[in-house]
């Protein structure tokens, strides 16, 4: 038996957030039983019997603003598919549209994670962000979660937004670390191209804090998580020990997974597999039996490695030089040595035993590191 990772997509929100480029559309709520539907086709036709289910993720947009009908028809049916014992079933969950009637249908189908998006906690940056909540909706949402039952919860926060000061962002991280959830990921700002911010920016229209301050930030929620019992386990992810998203660190460690949905990818039998993203495409190809795959890539090595590398290195352990070896059939320092001489002599890599990962000035340096690590 195979085993893999599952992720589910549904493209559905109630408003787009103006930092959003992920695949998620508002306005397109009449589709949302039609979606469900194909999607569960795809899903029974791609998760045959021979897989066994390690950690499901059912992602977004924003899986909370299916309707309770829909909710139950998609959990009932990935219910039935062969999953672990020890399963990790994440939901992502939005304010505005979570209620208890929705939670008590995860808890009866064996959802035992959230991910629940927050931001920040003041109204009016919330506001200024396109979030459809406010911080009190977020709480009595998380409090509703917890009298279910759901004891593994992860928050997402962000910084580095427009406006947000130095005091706004701690504010934040110790409101939510007196929550106590499970797992916090703490997510530093990138404008990205085809977002209303992107559009503001472009104008110089929009104020974000100088990149001083977003580096004090970064340095304020390492150690104030640190000091609350978090550990950090990737440069944007904390946790209490045992808790990390086993989910992300089956994508950070690649290992083989299965999306579903439109715009889903998937990497298996060393395939790289990607769905349309056009919601309308989606449905009328799966009920059609038409392809719905719009990109297909077979990794070389080379691609495997460079992925193995960029992709690992954003784990605080790093990478596993033996793991290397045992992958690719090749030493590490045949491929990378001179990079790794390069960057372990600047301290901004270290080698410890079996491990090389980023030092702490190597992770302010991540992104232009990681791209020399392609071949
Ligand atoms: S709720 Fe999430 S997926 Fe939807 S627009 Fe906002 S950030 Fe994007």
């Amino acid at each position: 038996m195979k085993e893999i990772s599952l992720y589910i997509h549904i493209p559905f929100c109630d408003q787009k957030c103006f930092y959003c480029d992920f695949p998620s559309f508002a306005g397109k709520g009449q589709l949302k039983e039609a979606y469900i539907k194909a999607l569960i086709k795809e899903m029974n036709n791609k998760i045959t019997k021979e897989y066994l289910i390690n950690t499901i993720f059912i992602g977004g947009g924003t899986p909370s603003s299916l309707g309770v009908n829909e909710l139950e028809m998609l959990l009932k049916e990935v219910s039935k598919l062969n999953l672990s014992n020890n399963i990790e079933h994440t939901m992502e969950c939005n304010p505005g549209n979570l209620t208890r009637e929705k939670l008590k249908i995860m808890k009866e189908y064996g959802v035992n994670r959230i991910s629940m998006g927050l931001q920040a906690v003041q109204n009016t940056l919330l506001k200024s962000i396109g979030r459809i909540h406010d911080y009190d909706e977020f709480e009595k949402n998380f409090k509703e979660a917890r009298d279910f039952g759901f004891n593994n919860i992860n928050v997402d926060l962000i910084f580095g937004l427009p406006n947000q000061s130095l005091e706004n962002w701690k504010e934040s991280l110790e409101r939510i670390i007196a929550l106590n959830p499970e797992h916090i990921s703490a997510y530093s700002l990138i404008i990205e191209e085809g977002t209303a911010f992107y559009k503001l920016y472009e104008e110089d229209k929009l104020k974000v804090p100088e990149e001083e301050v977003e580096r004090e930030m970064y340095n304020l929620a390492k150690s104030k998580l640190l000091e609350a019992g978090y550990y950090q386990y990737e440069i944007s992810n904390y946790s209490k020990i045992g808790l990390e998203c086993r989910h992300n660190l089956a994508y950070w460690n690649m290992d083989s997974w299965i999306g579903v949905g439109s715009a889903a990818s998937s990497y298996i039998d060393n395939k790289r597999l990607t769905n349309t993203s056009v919601v309308e495409k989606y449905i009328e190809g799966i009920n059609n039996d038409n392809p719905i795959v719009e990109e297909e890539i077979i990794n070389s090595l080379k691609d495997n490695m460079e992925e193995f590398m960029f992709m690992g290195l954003r784990k605080i352990k790093g990478i596993s030089i033996s793991e290397f070896e045992k992958r690719f059939g090749k030493s590490i320092e045949e491929v990378y040595g001179p990079l790794l001489n390069k960057y372990e002599k600047a301290k901004l890599i270290i080698r410890n035993g079996d491990n090389l990962y980023l030092s702490s000035q190597g992770i302010e340096w991540s992104n232009q590191i990681m791209a020399e690590f392609l071949l």
